[in-house]
């Protein structure tokens, strides 16, 4: 599973559309201070669904947006696309090119793509568990990331671990199967008080 191509517009300093292609091996980005590098990597993290957005150094979902500048009106919303090569299948959709999208308008609404087909959050969260790039994962490290990892609790670091041994999948899905255990425990319950009503 290869990362081509990263596309944004209107995500934090990229107020016009850029397009990012990678090649196999390493692809280094340089710049001057504050020339927007790091905002490549959130763009890539906000897309695989993060959700926190002080990691991605803002204080509401709004930062993310283009905020605009002496020569540019702020943007209406932020779109980062992510495509992957899927050849090798490790993506578990028929595909050999997989598109994400996320987008964020200032409204507050949010969307979410796989090859153009609006889908859920939770869709990218099983799209991407376990193959490394999940939402617990440290596929990108950011910077004072270390430091976290370094002192987090035990709890929280046995997370990257599952993660990383690729069992997150059965984590998320024991999750989804006690929440409907739970429920239905709660109609039965319903259902014999009904039924004792009844008799
Ligand atoms: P350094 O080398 O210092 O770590 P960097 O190249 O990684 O810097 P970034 O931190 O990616 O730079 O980018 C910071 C720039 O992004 C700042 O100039 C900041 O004003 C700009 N920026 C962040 N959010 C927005 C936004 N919502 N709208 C416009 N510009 C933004």
């Amino acid at each position: 599973m290869l990362l081509k191509r990263l596309e944004a517009f209107g995500f934090k300093s990229f107020a016009d559309r850029i397009e990012i292609e990678f090649d196999k091996g390493i692809t280094s980005i340089v710049g001057p201070n504050g020339s927007g590098k790091s905002n490549v990597t959130d763009a890539i993290r906000w897309v695989l669904g993060e959700q926190n957005i002080r990691s991605l150094r803002g204080n509401k979902a709004e930062d993310i947006i283009f905020t605009g500048s002496s020569l540019r009106k702020p943007a209406g919303a932020a779109e980062v696309s992510l495509t992957f090569d899927n050849t090798d299948g490790k993506l578990p959709l028929e595909f050999q090119e997989i598109t994400i999208t996320r987008r964020l308008f200032r409204s507050g609404e949010s969307e979410f793509y796989i090859n153009k087909a609006r889908c859920r959050l939770k869709d990218i969260y099983t799209l991407f568990a376990d193959t490394g790039l999940g939402k617990d994962s440290i596929s990108v490290i950011s910077q004072n990331k270390v430091d976290d990892i370094l002192n987090a609790k035990p709890e929280n670091r046995r997370l990257l671990f599952e993660e990383c041994a690729g069992i997150t999948k059965y984590r998320d899905r024991k999750k989804e199967a006690m929440r409907k255990l739970e429920s239905t425990k709660q109609n039965a319950i319903r259902i014999n008080d009904i039924i004792g009503e009844i008799e």
